[in-house]
C-alpha cells in the first residue's frame, strides 16, 4: 500500500479502480517555413483559434443555468480564444520568425504562462492550468490530434493525472467517474472549483501519484484528508468501507439539518451565515440552509482580472449573489488585496513585509486608492438598494481608519444622489477585528460601528506573529492559543456593552470543536465555510447556553493551546460525537 497527501479540495470517500491519464505529449517542432508559406499558416492559426472557440462553446451549452460556475470558466476559455489581440501576436510571430503556426501558438502561451507563474499571487499562478488548456486545444486543432474523450469513460473509476483542464474536469462522465486525484493544481484553482460545483471528492497537488499508481489499481480516495492510499490492504480496506458508510450516514442526517434553525436546545437562536469567494458560491450558502451570506471577499474580482474592476462589473457581481440569496442578507467586505492576495495588473507595491504593509483598508484610504475604493463603494451602495446589504471594512487597527472609510462613504453617497442613484441612507457600517490592536480598542470601536466581524485568521496571525501560511508553524497558529481566546472574549464583552453586534467569520467559526466556546463566550453569529453549515448547524442544535458558558469559563482557565483543544474535542465528543 502506498499513501499521498495532498490538497483536498473536494470532500466524500470513494473506493474505486484507478484509471490513469497519461500526460498528453505534443513534440512541438522549431519548424522555419519559406516566405510564400506564411499566409497560409496565419491563415491555419485564424482558423483554430475559430475552431477551438466553437468547441468551447458546444462542450459550454451542455450546462444549464444552475452550472454558472462552469460555464464562467468556458466563457472566460472562449474570450481569450476569441481575443483579437492574441491572434495578432501569434500572427506576427509567424511573420516575423517564419516560423510554423504549432511552434508560434507554443512559443506565445510560453511567454504567457511564464508571465502568470512568476506572479507572487496564487490565484494569478493557478490561471496557468487555463492557459495551458487552452493551447493544448489550440494544437490538437492544428496537429488534428484527437485527445483521448473522458466522456467515453464507461466503468466507475477514479481519474488520476499530471493535472486535469477545467475543461476536462467538466467533460467527466459522472455516472462512471467518482473523484479525481492529479500531481498538480491548488486550492482556489479553476479545476478545484469546478470540482466543487460539480460535486465530486477530488484531491489536487499529490505532486508524482502518476508515478505510483497504475491503471486498474484499487484506490481509496479520502477527500476530506486529502489522501489517496494506493493498492490498499484488506484491513484498510474494511476500515475505509465502515468509515465511508458512517460518512453517508453522517451526511444523510446533515442534509437533513440544513432545513432547520440553527437553534440551541435551549431556545436560542444563532445565526449562522456563509463565507464565499465568488457569487454562484451564494447558492451553496442557500442550498445548505444558511441564514445569507457573513463575509463576501470581493478582492476575488480583483484577481480574476488583468484591470481592475469597472463599477458596473462590481455592481453586477452584487446584484448576482443579491439575486442567488433571494432575500437573505449579505455582508460585503471592500477589498483586501495585499500579502496572500495580490492583483495582477503588477501595481500593487512590492514591500519588504507585505503581511504588515500597505494592504487591504490602509491601501484603499491612501489618497492615490481613493478613486478604486469610492468606485467600489459606489456599486456596493447602489446594490443596497436593492437587497438586504452591510457594508464591511477589513483590517482595521485604530479609530482614525474607520471614521475615514466613513467619511469616504457619506460623501459617495452625496455622489450617488447628485446622479440620481438610490442607495440605502441607513446601511449598516461595520469592522472585521483581525488585530490585537482593534480587540484592544474594541470598546472605543463599537461607538463607531453598527457591526463587528472577528476574523480569526489574521486574528491569529497577528496576535501570535505567525504566518498563517506557513505549514512549519502550523502548531503554533491555533484558535486553540490562550491569547487568541481572551481578545475575542473582551472584544464580545465590549461589544455587548454598546449593543453593537459581533460575528465570528474566521475559520474558527467552522471548527466544530471551538463552536460551545464561541457560544459561551457570548458569540450568537457565526458565519462559516459555505459547505460547512450543516455540520455546524448540527453541532449548535446539540448545545444549550448553560453548559456553553461552563465550557468558555474553564477553557479561559486553561494555559495552553494543547490543554484547551484537548478538552474542547473531548467535550464535543461527548456531545455531539457523529461530527468527530
Ligand atoms: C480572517 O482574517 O479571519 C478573515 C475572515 O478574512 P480573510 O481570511 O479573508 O483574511
Ligand atoms: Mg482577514
Amino acid at each position: 500500500m502506498e499513501i499521498k497527501n495532498g490538497i483536498p479540495v473536494s470532500p466524500g470517500i470513494i473506493i474505486s479502480k484507478c484509471c490513469l491519464l497519461e500526460a498528453e505529449d505534443f513534440r512541438i517542432q522549431h519548424k522555419v517555413i519559406e516566405t510564400e508559406q506564411i499566409e497560409d499558416e496565419v491563415e491555419r492559426v485564424e482558423k483554430a483559434f475559430k475552431n477551438a472557440a466553437e468547441q468551447v462553446r458546444e462542450l459550454s451549452s451542455k450546462y444549464g443555468s444552475d452550472d454558472s460556475g462552469i460555464r464562467d470558466i468556458f466563457a472566460v476559455h472562449v474570450g481569450f480564444l476569441s481575443d483579437d489581440s492574441l491572434i495578432k501576436r501569434v500572427s506576427k510571430r509567424i511573420r516575423e520568425k517564419s516560423v510554423c503556426a504549432e511552434y508560434a501558438v507554443s512559443s506565445v502561451f510560453k511567454e504567457i504562462s511564464g508571465t502568470l507563474s512568476s506572479s507572487p499571487d496564487n490565484y494569478v499562478r493557478e490561471r496557468v492550468s487555463d492557459i495551458y488548456d487552452i493551447e493544448k486545444r489550440l494544437l490538437r486543432v492544428l496537429t488534428k490530434k484527437e485527445c483521448y474523450d473522458l466522456g467515453s469513460i464507461n466503468e466507475e473509476c477514479v481519474v488520476i493525472a499530471n493535472d486535469l483542464s477545467p475543461t476536462q474536469t467538466a467533460s467527466l462522465n459522472l455516472d462512471y467517474v467518482k473523484g479525481f486525484a492529479t500531481n498538480a493544481g491548488g486550492r482556489t484553482s479553476h479545476t478545484a472549483i469546478v470540482a466543487r460545483s460539480i460535486g465530486i471528492p477530488a484531491i489536487v497537488a499529490l505532486e508524482d501519484i502518476t508515478s505510483s499508481a497504475e491503471d486498474g489499481d484499487t484506490i481509496i480516495l479520502d477527500g476530506y484528508k486529502g489522501t489517496v492510499l494506493i493498492r490498499p490492504d484488506s484491513e484498510t480496506l474494511e476500515e475505509y468501507r465502515r468509515y465511508s458508510d458512517d460518512t453517508i450516514a453522517v451526511e444523510q442526517q446533515l442534509q437533513k439539518t440544513c432545513d432547520l434553525p440553527a437553534e440551541t436546545t435551549d431556545g436560542v437562536n444563532v445565526s449562522l451565515g456563509g463565507n464565499i469567494e465568488l457569487p454562484q458560491e451564494a447558492d451553496i450558502v442557500a442550498s445548505k440552509g444558511g441564514d445569507g451570506v457573513g463575509l463576501y471577499r470581493t478582492e476575488f474580482l480583483y484577481l480574476q482580472s488583468e484591470k481592475m474592476p469597472s463599477e458596473q462589473e462590481h455592481y453586477d457581481a452584487y446584484m448576482d449573489v443579491i439575486r442567488r440569496l433571494a432575500g437573505r442578507p449579505l455582508v460585503i467586505r471592500t477589498m483586501d488585496l495585499g500579502a496572500d492576495k495580490m492583483p495582477s495588473d503588477g501595481k500593487f507595491p512590492t514591500e519588504t513585509n507585505p503581511v504588515l504593509g500597505l494592504r487591504s483598508i490602509r491601501y484603499c484610504l491612501t489618497t492615490a486608492n481613493l478613486p478604486l475604493f469610492r468606485t467600489q463603494l459606489r456599486a456596493i451602495l447602489r446594490a443596497s438598494a436593492e437587497g438586504d446589504i452591510k457594508l464591511m471594512f477589513p483590517l482595521i487597527t485604530t479609530v482614525e481608519e474607520v471614521r475615514h472609510a466613513k467619511m469616504v462613504v457619506r460623501d459617495v453617497m452625496e455622489d450617488l444622489a447628485d446622479d440620481g442613484f438610490d442607495y440605502d441612507f441607513n446601511i449598516k457600517i461595520g469592522i472585521m477585528i483581525e488585530t490585537p490592536s482593534s480587540a484592544l480598542i474594541s470598546a472605543f470601536l463599537a461607538k463607531e460601528v453598527d457591526f463587528f466581524s472577528i476574523g480569526t485568521n489574521d486574528l491569529i496571525q497577528y496576535t501570535l506573529a505567525v504566518d498563517r501560511a506557513n505549514e512549519k508553524l502550523a502548531s503554533l497558529y491555533s484558535p486553540g492559543q490562550p491569547a487568541v481566546i481572551k481578545l475575542i472574549k473582551e472584544v464580545v464583552r465590549n461589544a455587548k456593552k454598546a449593543g453593537t453586534e459581533v460575528c465570528v467569520c474566521g475559520e474558527m467559526a467552522s471548527e466544530p470543536e471551538f463552536v460551545p466556546l464561541l457560544l459561551g463566550l457570548g458569540v450568537r453569529r457565526l458565519s462559516v465555510a459555505a459547505p460547512r453549515i450543516p455540520e455546524i448547524k448540527l453541532v449548535i442544535r446539540a448545545l444549550d447556553i448553560p453548559t456553553c458558558e461552563e465550557v468558555a469559563r474553564r477553557a479561559g482557565c486553561l494555559e495552553t493551546r494543547r490543554s484547551i483543544v484537548n478538552y474542547l474535542r473531548d467535550t464535543l465528543m461527548g456531545i455531539v460525537p457523529e461530527v468527530q
